[in-house]
């Protein structure tokens, strides 16, 4: 394996103050790991640096064709003082079936792990410890080529930032309020919704400001096909449990395969509720809310990891879930998923990988 070289900052940040709420996505820690590709020549000189900006020709492909790909984990401190990685593995195994989707060379697995667990290891002071609080991990791979012609780049950089963050959402586990798209789609069958990329995210900001101005805190998709089809909301996978059962739609190609939608089936599974991934159409809940067959409905993803919903809107129907509350389940799934990845419950799986 290749060797990672280290340059420490000798101008170190000040860490944000415990008792300061962080604001998602927005302090950035004092080293970043970088390692670049050149045709011919593989992946080469991997190292941590301080963080910095880039430096790259306006011609750079990433700008004008968005070959990118991203990755999103978080890193935990118990209360023992370990540092615990959620399933690293699985996100660094998409990271490649991204990769392979958008034409980028695939990045070894162990430089890779190896690459996350030194610069967390080297920014560990960084690790906020307070209730709901981590250190995100945001690794990413952009096309370099200064060329104006389209064709997968000969050179790429791939690069690990680091950013400790509060609560997702700062009103915490209250129940979220969703719109049900009918005008925009985000992906189709053969497109790029599997793969982990920033395409897919511009292609839902029109909707998400259309949402946000109704009142609504995120967008649920439905197949780009039919448009009658559950796929995803903007940043996390959708579960509901209905009359006992819990449903998901099942990976098509065109929704993003997330860790925390495969732990929230698994963890289920061996509760002994049943789960069941597969097809399910904006009729079907609307019959099962209407009913009161509808129990819970959750979304799941790293940032946030159980996000209860409240409301569905669709169309100009709107229903409430359950009281509107928090679901049993809901709130089962949060407690086990946060109390193994702090180390508070027993990681029985063996999910968790210490730094
Ligand atoms: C990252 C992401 C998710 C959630 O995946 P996790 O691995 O659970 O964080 C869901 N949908 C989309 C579109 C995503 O980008």
């Amino acid at each position: 394996m290749l060797e990672i070289k280290i340059e420490k900052t000798t101008n170190p940040k000040p860490i944000p103050d415990k008792d300061n709420p962080l604001v998602f996505g927005t302090i950035f820690t004092d080293h970043m790991f970088e390692m670049d590709y050149t045709d011919g020549k593989g992946w080469h000189d991997p190292r941590i640096v301080p963080y910095h900006n880039l430096e790259l020709e306006p011609s750079a492909m990433v700008f004008h064709y968005g070959q990118e790909m991203f990755e999103g984990l978080k890193a935990y401190k118990t209360e023992d003082g370990r540092i615990l990685l959620f399933r690293p593995d699985k996100n660094i195994e998409r990271a490649n079936h991204s990769n392979r989707r958008l034409m980028i060379p695939e990045i070894p697995e162990d430089i890779f792990m190896e690459a996350i667990k030194q610069v967390v290891k080297i920014d560990e002071a960084w690790i906020p410890t307070k209730e709901g609080t981590s250190l995100y991990i945001r690794p990413f791979v952009i096309a370099t080529d200064p060329f104006l012609g389209v064709r997968p780049s000969y050179t790429y950089k791939f690069m690990i930032i680091l950013s400790p963050v509060g609560a997702y959402y700062p009103e915490g586990l209250d129940p979220v309020k969703i719109w049900i798209e009918d005008e925009y789609v985000r992906a189709v069958r053969g497109g790029i919704g599997e793969a982990k990329t920033g395409g897919n995210y511009v292609a839902s900001m029109a909707s998400q400001m259309k949402a946000h101005e109704e009142g609504y805190s995120q967008v649920l998709w439905l197949d780009g096909v039919e448009r009658k089809y559950i796929e995803e909301v903007g940043a996390m996978n959708i579960f509901f449990k209905i009359n006992g059962t819990v449903v998901t739609p099942m990976l098509n190609g065109s929704i993003l395969s997330g860790v925390t939608r495969r732990t929230c089936i698994e963890l289920c599974k061996s509760w002994g509720v049943p789960v069941e991934e597969r097809k399910v159409s904006v009729d079907e809940l609307e019959e099962a809310a209407r009913t009161g067959a509808l129990e819970e409905v959750w979304g799941s993803g790293t940032a946030a990891v159980i996000s209860p919903v409240g409301h569905l809107r669709y169309e100009d129907d709107v229903f409430q879930i359950g009281d509107g509350g928090i679901g049993e389940l809901s709130q089962k799934l949060y407690d086990t998923v946060t109390g193994i990845q702090l180390g508070k419950i027993e990681d029985k799986f063996g999910w968790t990988v210490e730094v």
